[in-house]
């Protein structure tokens, strides 16, 4: 095998360690037996018992209920259901020598306060995550038990296990001190990507909300804060604020409070991100049952820590992610365009949550990997949520800017729309007023369109128009504005142009149409415009230019058409215009 094989092949060794949480040199498995796995020597083969008591320790510790523990299943996991403190004992069968610097190591043990007895010692060593017994030498993945004189064959750990009726379940193992370390670093660098990735991802959704004014976002930035509040109240991250960790960590209402306020945020973000009031009212009312039951367990949270309202709260949670996927399937169904996005970042959550809240209910035991599995699951779908939502703002916006194009320009010939060019307009007047520059404008229409209506059809007018405009725009300058104003009526908005210009640039327009026919589906047809054309007056408004432009060209009509003629000097609005024709 070559050495870039090699080392290619370490490093996914190294990356498959990470993403399981599983070092990969210190595990075993189940059976009623722990047993060395093939790739390491350290680890250690133990029987687990329990006794379903809690007598004095020094009872315990002298043996009386020894014949009354019974073996555990699977010997690797304590899982304490009792609210009180039971009493578990493991026995190993091969020696742990003290040269290795063994640790007993139980994972994932959430609100858990194990005190353990080592061979031959009176006093326990008392373990937490958070409160009491804080250990804060190791990760919070586990409780770590140091056992530096060794364990003899056939002598005992006794452990007296308070689960707080949590009912986790905690992989239990000896490892050397090296390997725990080693654990401790890919679980911090694992858990710190998660964390991190949830707060950036909450801090974008906030940045949107603020920017975009879309409630779907502040949703989301709460379930995502609710989702990080709940993996570092459960994982022990918490215990890094000394003082709130005294106060909330220890206590089991405060991962059922970012639980359900979790599945609220998460109820809103999936209602406003679906649309389902509008799109699918009955699932709609189902997700709003389910937010009122959470709110009354929140309610009851606050009263009291008993294990129903968690019973209830995962029971919840299943309905929620089955209401929830049932939703997004529908809405792919109705040709919802982000949906399958919203699909492909729940399933995996959904699937992690279910086999959690079935561990959690007490129905199985997951394997290791769901520790990191779960809150990664997290990430991922908020990840791929905000996706999804700059993917709608994307497409929003793509639909705002075909709207408002459709808006500023006339579909037919392809000038702008009326309420644009008035706005160009009086835009030209406002800065030719300010930087005192000349203005002026062309106002031209086409004579007897009606006419070539009539006799060649509808669709022959059409094209007429489309040719026309086309043939003058090509007269203009680049920063000159051409509008239809309505019907066969154009008007040209010529920037820094003095009249005597302008009439030259009518001149052109005019002669663009009369030189040659207009050839349309192999009918050729004349036509001709009227041109009226004014220079904005000191003082003077769009409105009142536009006027005398128009006058203008009526003035055109009036004198035999398929002329120019222009508006000189300001007029009363109400009173008579003085067209002059341009000289031919
Ligand atoms: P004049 O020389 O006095 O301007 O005579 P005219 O026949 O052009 O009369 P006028 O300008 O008042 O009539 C414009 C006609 O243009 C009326 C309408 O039938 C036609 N028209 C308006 N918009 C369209 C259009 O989009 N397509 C077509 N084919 N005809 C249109
Ligand atoms: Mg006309």
């Amino acid at each position: 095998m070559g050495i870039a094989l090699r080392h290619w092949l370490q490093g996914v060794a190294v990356l498959i360690a990470i993403a399981t949480g599983v070092p990969a040199q210190a595990h075993q498995q189940d059976g009623l037996r722990a047993t060395p796995s093939a790739a390491s020597s350290e680890a250690i083969s133990f029987r687990l018992s329990r006794l379903d008591d809690d007598p004095v320790p020094a009872r315990v510790l002298e043996g009386e209920f020894d014949d009354r523990f019974r073996p555990a299943v699977p010997a690797t996991v304590l899982r304490e259901q009792a609210p009180e403190p039971r009493w578990w004992r493991l026995t190993v069968d091969n020696a742990v020598a003290a040269a290795g610097d063994p640790h007993l190591v139980l994972s994932s043990p959430y609100l858990t306060v194990v005190e353990t007895w080592r061979p031959g010692e009176p006093l326990p060593v008392r373990r937490a995550l958070m409160g009491r017994g804080m250990d804060d030498l190791h990760a919070p993945r586990a409780l770590v038990v140091p056992l530096p004189a060794g364990i003899a064959p056939g002598q005992s750990l006794y452990l007296r296990v308070d689960g707080r009726g949590a009912s986790v379940p905690m992989r239990i193992a000896i490892e050397p001190l090296r390997a725990v370390h080693r654990a401790d670093l890919l679980h911090v660098a694992w858990r710190a990507g998660v964390l991190v990735s949830l707060l950036v991802l909450a801090v974008l959704a906030l940045g949107f909300w603020i920017g975009v004014r879309e409630p779907t976002y502040a949703y989301l930035m709460a379930m995502l804060l609710a989702q990080a509040g709940y993996l570092v109240s459960m994982g022990g991250e918490l215990r890094a604020w000394p003082a709130v960790a005294e106060v909330l960590g220890t206590d089991p209402r405060t991962v059922r409070l970012f639980a359900l306020l979790a599945v609220i945020a998460a109820n809103f973000f999936v209602g406003s991100y679906l649309e389902l009031r509008s799109r699918q009212p009955r699932m709609q009312r189902v997700l709003d049952i389910c937010s009122i039951a959470a709110a009354v367990l929140l309610t009851f949270t606050f009263a009291t820590g008993a294990r129903w309202i968690a019973v209830a709260g995962n029971a919840l949670v299943l309905a929620v992610a089955g209401t929830v996927i049932l939703a997004t399937v529908n809405a792919i169904r109705q040709g919802f365009a982000t949906a399958r996005l919203l699909l492909l970042s729940w399933l995996p959550l959904v699937v992690l949550v279910a086999l959690r809240v079935g561990e959690l209910l007490g129905g199985w035991v997951n394997p290791p990997w769901m520790v990191h599995a779960l809150p990664a699951a997290m990430a991922f779908s908020g990840l791929v949520v905000t996706i999804g939502l700059a993917g709608q703002l994307q497409q929003l916006r793509r639909d705002r800017d075909r709207a408002s194009r459709m808006a500023s320009y006339d579909a037919l010939t392809g000038a702008s729309s009326r309420p644009a060019i008035e706005e160009q307009l009086r835009n030209a007047v406002r800065d030719a007023h300010r930087l005192d520059r000349p203005l002026s404008v062309v106002f031209f229409d086409i004579d007897r369109f009606k006419h070539i209506n009539d006799e060649h059809g509808h669709r022959a007018g059409d094209q007429c128009l489309r040719i026309i405009a086309a043939r003058t725009r090509n007269r203009l300058r680049t920063y000159d504005q051409m509008g239809r104003y309505g019907g066969d009526e154009l008007v040209v908005v010529l920037p820094d142009t003095e009249l005597h210009e302008a009439f030259g640039v009518a001149e052109n327009l005019r002669s663009a149409v009369n030189c040659r026919p207009l050839s349309m589906d192999g009918v050729m047809l004349q036509a001709s415009l009227s041109i009226g054309v004014a220079q904005l007056q000191p003082g003077e408004t769009a409105e009142q230019l536009l006027e005398r432009a128009d006058a203008a060209l009526y003035a055109s009509k009036a004198g035999g058409r398929d002329r120019v003629m222009g508006s000189t000097r300001v007029t009363d609005r109400h009173h008579a215009l003085a067209p002059t024709e341009f000289p031919r």
